[in-house]
């Protein structure tokens, strides 16, 4: 069966170059990075040199980048490495759950934290986060750009404010790497996470940014590595692999790929538009990643979509998660203000660098049909038709 993978923001494939980098790192150079002999040699410079790509990725200094493994670790690192008891922390309410459910758990470490609101388009304002600054704060998490609705957030904004309180600033620009330029000084953030599997490398590995002279409590505790900032054996071909795709990305900004993605993404979201009726972009008209776009398509169900588009060989997703057996709607969705019911007959569709014209022609094909199916057999879409 044809299938096409327009579910990049949940995970994207492994680029070819990135799985060649890799293979050595797998069989012939082994070594324990921190060893000092010639093999120990070998990976550590194996490690440094991606250690050099990612920094030059996000604009810092190699000793800057902590390697971690994920983007979730990177989140709980920054939010609970950067405070201690009797801190307040400001985040947002659309944040990804890697951040909220970290912020929830401040209060075990005696930290107090907000969860600002955003407006309908997901946008937090930053006024709205001076306003929440308190004598005690000492760390802003904003994310860069939203995993579900690829929104961008005013971060260089909330950077200023961040500088001018005197605290630290922590971006989760996990669904924005390798999707937009990303500078850690123009944006001002004193620590920033990417995650390895959302930019074609491997699942598993990611990296956090710490500015240079900004202290972090360790999550994981043992040997020295990662300059005592994260003790653990280096998972060398996962590192090398993100190391590679950091690298593939800064030539793909050169060559302007995200500005042909755009064009791509576009022309899926004008071609829904144009052949359904009774869709809406969750979040139009605000600055968004080149690769996502998210729509509703009132009266149905985003997950009978899903299955009816998988069925035909189109991966898509919802932003639902599943908790205690029953679908929740997206946090973020409803966040915008959408109702239960509509943050339901949400749909994602996150594109890729391995995505073609002909996969969007392939969404074309289905999308408008399978839709316009499924309201045929759903008695609320009939409802909605005759008020
Ligand atoms: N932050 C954002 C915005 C994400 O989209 C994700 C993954 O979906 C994460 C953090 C977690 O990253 P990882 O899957 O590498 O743990």
């Amino acid at each position: 069966m044809h299938r096409v993978y327009l579910d990049n923001n949940a995970t994207t494939p492994l680029l070819a170059e990135v799985r060649e980098a890799m293979l050595p790192y797998f069989s012939g150079h082994f070594g324990n990075a921190s060893s000092i002999h010639h093999h120990g040699q070998e990976t550590r410079a194996a490690v440094e040199s991606a250690r050099e790509s990612v920094a030059h990725l996000l604009g810092c200094n190699a000793s800057e980048v902590i390697f971690t493994s994920g983007g979730t670790e990177a989140d709980n690192l920054a939010l609970t490495g950067l405070v201690k008891a009797g801190d307040h922390v400001i985040t947002s309410s659309v944040e990804h759950s890697a951040v909220l459910q970290t912020a929830k758990h401040l209060g075990d470490i005696g930290c107090e934290a907000t969860v600002l609101p955003v407006d309908a388009r997901s946008l937090i304002d930053p006024e709205s986060v001076r306003r929440a600054l308190r004598q005690n704060t000492r760390l802003i998490s904003v994310m860069m750009a939203n995993n579900e609705t690829g929104i961008v957030e005013p971060v260089e904004e909330i950077g200023k404010i961040a500088a001018e309180a005197g605290i630290l600033f922590h971006t989760d620009a996990v669904q924005a790497a390798a999707k937009v330029p990303i500078d850690v000084t123009r944006i001002g953030c004193h620590a920033l996470s990417i995650s390895g599997h959302k930019i074609h490398a491997p699942q598993g590995v990611g990296a956090l940014y710490v500015r240079k002279g900004i202290e972090i409590r360790p999550l994981l505790y043992g040997g020295r590595h990662e300059r005592s900032r994260r003790a653990g054996t280096e998972n060398v071909p996962g590192i090398v692999g993100l190391g590679k795709a950091a690298q593939l990305a800064k030539q793909a900004f050169d060559r302007g790929d995200d500005k042909k993605m755009a064009a791509m993404r576009d022309r899926l979201q004008q071609g829904i538009l144009s052949q359904a009726e009774d869709v809406v972009v969750n979040g139009d008209g605000a600055s968004r990643v080149p690769n996502t776009t998210n729509i509703r398509f009132d009266g149905i169900e985003g997950e009978a979509l899903v299955i009816a588009l998988d069925l035909k060989g189109l991966a898509v997703s919802t932003g639902a998660a599943c908790s205690s057996g029953a679908i929740e709607p997206s946090h973020v969705l409803i966040a915008m203000g959408l109702t239960s019911a509509q943050a339901r007959a949400s749909i994602r569709f996150s594109l890729g660098k391995q995505t073609t014209e002909e996969d969007i022609d392939f969404a074309l094909a289905l999308v408008p049909e399978t839709v316009a199916r499924l309201r045929e057999l759903s008695p609320v879409y009939r409802r909605m038709a005759l008020r």
